[in-house]
């Protein structure tokens, strides 16, 4: 048995069937923008990994920074010790954050540290002597995670339907896909919401500006500041889920920045170590901390094994060293204009129904995605790694990538685009 088909038997991936596994390509290195595969070839990743790699693979900072601390101390428990490496983190975040939000927890992913997230909302309510708070709300076509509770306030219709049998019922807002249109409308039935179920809702959650995994939607921040408002007036908490549009893929350093705003809790992940190790965070504010510090249980009720490994924290530590010493926004801009000119020809094609691009997000909605092969054939034949998925033909590709590779992206998004449209799958999100 090659190592391969020892793959194909025995290993699950990511949304993926044993009994028809999807081709999976063997990766040997990674090299700036590049994957090098065990056959030599070479993609430029179009998807950073998942939105992750966002200074390039094996940065070589990074990577420098995990071997130095590798020496010292790979590992210890966060109960009752702390290290170096955990506080230059939290004190680079409270930096990054918006005033006021400095209350560090520190996640093993991003799904984790959505769970935490709600978790102190609850506790917020419950020290304030409201129990009944208990439920969220959330946003139709958002996207938290893939645990339990993560995925309860994911969109309820989305790449979770399976499981609705065991999941929490939480309160769902419409998708606010109708750009400033939709906004009064969207913000009456908000009101409408928390009147009625003023006594059950802790808070709410959304992804700001940009729904990803699950919708590939952009909105406008006005609708962010009616969140803000309307949980002012209730004393609902807040959460942004920054994890996906965060640390400058939309163009600012946060998508909320857009609205002048912030959360009372915040999610940060993905790109937080650079796609180098798992890492997420929560950040509350102080006055979300000291309610929950002054409740009748005070201590805060998580705590993972893995909580703040301090080669993670290196990870971020140099991550972020890296993201405050460039112009990020800069470079999101760069890659911007670059996907404006790369993409525009794609929207005569008949498979398209909508371009669209914010910051270092470019979409291509299709009626259908073409076949698993033919998609697979254009990553062969341009040599860029796409995974496009439900009807998304996209890219969020590393935010050093400059525009020859995003140029080159740009043609392999489009050839993806032009193929005939494939089987019908009903909008599936597993392939
Ligand atoms: C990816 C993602 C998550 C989950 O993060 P994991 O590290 O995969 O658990 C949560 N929220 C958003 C917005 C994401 O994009």
């Amino acid at each position: 048995m090659t190592p391969l088909e020892y793959d194909r038997t025995h290993i699950w991936h990511p949304y993926a069937s044993l009994a028809n596994p999807p081709k999976v390509r063997l990766a040997e290195r990674g090299e700036g923008l590049e994957l090098v595969l065990a056959d030599g070839r070479r993609l430029i990743d179009g998807v950073s990994s998942w939105w992750c790699v966002a200074h390039g693979y094996n940065n070589p900072a990074i990577v420098e920074a995990v071997r130095r601390q590798s020496e010292r101390l790979c590992h210890v428990m966060f109960g009752g010790f702390t290290h170096d490496c955990a506080i230059e983190l939290a004190e680079r975040i409270a930096s990054f954050t918006p005033a006021g939000l400095n209350k560090v927890f520190f996640a093993d992913s991003g799904s984790i540290s959505v769970e935490v997230a709600v978790k102190m909302a609850i506790q917020y309510q419950h020290a304030k002597g409201r129990p009944g708070r208990c439920r969220m709300a959330a946003l139709k076509g958002g996207y938290h995670g893939d645990t339990a509770c993560a995925m309860a306030l994911s969109d309820p219709d989305g790449m979770h339907v399976l499981f609705r049998g065991m999941m929490p019922r939480h309160f769902f807002l419409s998708k606010p896909d109708r750009g400033l249109d939709g906004l009064a409308e969207w913000t009456r039935e908000f009101e409408r919401l928390v009147d009625e179920h003023d006594g059950e809702i802790a808070g709410v959650i959304c992804e700001p500006v940009l729904q990803a995994a699950n919708a590939m939607n952009f909105y406008p921040a006005e609708y962010l500041a009616e969140m803000r408002r309307i949980c002012d007036t209730h004393d609902i908490v807040l959460v942004f889920d920054e994890i996906a549009a965060g640390l400058w893929r939309t163009g600012p350093r946060w998508a909320h920045e857009r609205a002048a705003v912030s959360p009372d809790v915040m999610c940060i992940g993905k790109a937080l170590t650079g796609g180098h190790i798992s890492l997420a965070a929560t950040v509350a504010s102080e006055k979300l901390a000291d309610v929950i510090s002054s409740g009748p249980v005070s201590a805060f009720m998580h705590g993972p094994t893995y909580m703040a490994n301090p080669l993670a924290c290196a990870a971020a530590n140099a991550s972020l060293d890296l993201f405050s010493r460039y112009d990020y926004g800069a470079k999101a801009e760069r890659i911007e204009r670059a996907f404006k000119e790369g993409l525009v020809r794609a929207m005569a094609l008949p498979n398209v129904k909508d371009v669209r691009i914010m910051g270092a997000v470019g979409v291509i909605e299709v009626e259908r995605l073409p076949a698993r092969e033919d998609m697979d054939r254009v990553i062969d034949e341009t040599g860029v790694w796409l995974r496009p998925f439900a009807n998304f033909i996209y890219s969020m590709p590393p935010l050093v990538a400059g525009e020859k590779a995003v140029g080159r992206i740009c043609d392999a998004l489009v050839a993806m685009a032009a193929l005939p449209p494939g089987p019908e799958t009903g909008g599936d999100f597993h392939e």
